[in-house]
C-alpha cells in the first residue's frame, strides 16, 4: 500500500473511521518531523504492534517558548515522506498549524503534577502545547497504539498520565533512546551543532554512563551520581540546565538509589546555543516499562 499522505483534520478522521470499520489497529507515532533512526525505530514499534502506523509531522507552536526555536526548527517533509514509506509506514498526517488551531482555538490540556519540575520548570507552557497536540492526535486518530520515546522521558510520562486521566483508550509505548555510535542520542537538534560542539555534546552521554557505572559499582547516593555528570559537563565546558536523579515513574526527586525503586538520571544542558536534553535509567527496572505502560 503507498503511503498516503493526510493533510486535514477531515481527511485524518476519514482515514481513521475507515480502519475502525475495517477492525484494524492502528499505532501512531507523534513527531515534529526531520525524521532520524530514532524516530523510525517508534515506526518500526508501531508496525509490531498494530496493522497499520500513521506518523504526524508537526512542528507545534504551542509547545515553543517565545525565545525558543519554533521558526528556525528544522522541516525537511519531502524526505520525510520517503522516510516514513521506507520504515512501513502507511500514512503521514501534516496539518498546517491552521488546521491544529483554527481561529478562535481556546481549548489547552494541563497534566498538573508530572509536568512540574525539570523541563517543565525550565520550559513554562511547554508540555501544555505536548499534552494538548497529544490529546489532540489521540482523540483524532483513536490508535490503540501509541508510540513514543524515552529520549524525552517526562513527556513519555505526561502523556501516560494524560491519557489514563482522559480516558484516550491507547496502550502507551517507550521505546529505548536510539544513539549515534558514539554515544550523542540522536535528536532533530543536532543539526545545529557545530563539529567542534558535536564532540562537546557527548559529555551528556558519557556523564550518564558514568552514573550509571557508579551505580552497578554499589553508590546510591543521588549527589555523587549527580556530582560525575555535572563534572563531565564542566570538563565539556557544556552549560547545565538541569541534572536529576528522579524516580522513573513520578520523577520525584530522589536522594538515593534503591534497586527495588525504578531510578532515572535526568541532564538538560546548552551546548552554545543549543538546548539537548538525554537521561539514562539507574537500576535494573529503571526503564520504567511499568504497568502503566501497557494499560
Ligand atoms: P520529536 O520529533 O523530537 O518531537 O520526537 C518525536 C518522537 O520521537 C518522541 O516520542 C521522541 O521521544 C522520539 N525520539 C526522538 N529522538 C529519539 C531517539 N534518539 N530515540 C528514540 N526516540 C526518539
Amino acid at each position: 500500500m503507498a503511503l498516503q499522505l493526510l493533510r486535514t483534520v477531515e481527511q485524518a478522521a476519514q482515514f481513521a473511521e475507515r480502519l475502525r470499520l475495517e477492525h484494524k489497529r492502528l499505532a501512531l507515532v507523534p513527531t515534529m518531523g526531520s525524521l532520524h533512526q530514532g524516530h523510525l525505530a517508534l515506526v518500526h514499534e508501531g508496525r509490531r504492534r498494530a496493522d497499520l502506523v500513521v506518523v504526524s509531522i508537526f512542528v507545534n507552536p504551542t509547545q515553543f517558548g517565545p525565545r525558543e526555536d519554533f521558526s528556525r526548527y528544522p522541516r525537511n517533509l519531502q524526505a520525510d515522506l520517503a522516510e516514513c514509506e521506507a520504515a512501513g509506514a502507511h500514512a503521514v498526517f501534516a496539518p498546517e498549524p491552521v488546521e491544529m488551531y483554527p481561529p478562535g482555538y481556546q481549548t489547552f490540556v494541563e497534566v498538573a503534577e508530572v509536568s512540574k519540575g525539570l523541563c517543565g520548570a525550565r520550559r513554562p507552557g511547554h508540555f501544555r502545547g505536548v499534552a494538548t497536540v497529544v490529546a489532540k492526535l489521540l482523540a483524532l486518530f483513536r490508535p490503540q497504539v501509541a508510540i513514543f520515546g524515552e529520549k524525552d522521558f517526562q513527556q513519555l510520562q505526561v502523556i501516560r498520565q494524560l491519557n489514563r486521566d482522559l480516558n484516550l483508550g491507547a496502550r502507551i509505548v517507550g521505546v529505548p533512546t536510539v544513539r549515534e555510535t558514539d554515544g550523542l542520542a540522536m535528536s532533530s537538534r543536532n543539526v545545529y551543532l557545530s563539529p567542534a560542539e558535536r564532540r562537546r555534546a557527548l559529555s551528556l552521554s558519557t556523564g550518564l554512563l558514568e552514573a550509571q557505572r557508579l551505580v552497578r559499582d554499589g553508590r546510591t547516593d543521588a549527589r555523587e551520581l549527580v556530582a560525575v555528570l555535572r563534572s563531565a559537563l564542566a570538563q565539556a565546558e557544556v552549560r547545565e540546565d538541569y541534572v536529576e536523579v528522579v524516580d522513573a515513574q513520578t520523577l520525584e526527586r530522589l536522594e538515593t538509589v534503591h534497586s527495588t525503586r525504578p531510578a532515572r538520571i535526568l541532564v538538560a544542558a546548552f551546548v552554545g546555543n543549543t538546548r539537548l536534553i538525554d537521561n539514562a535509567p539507574l537500576n535494573p527496572d529503571g526503564r520504567a516499562e511499568d504497568g502503566q505502560a501497557e494499560e
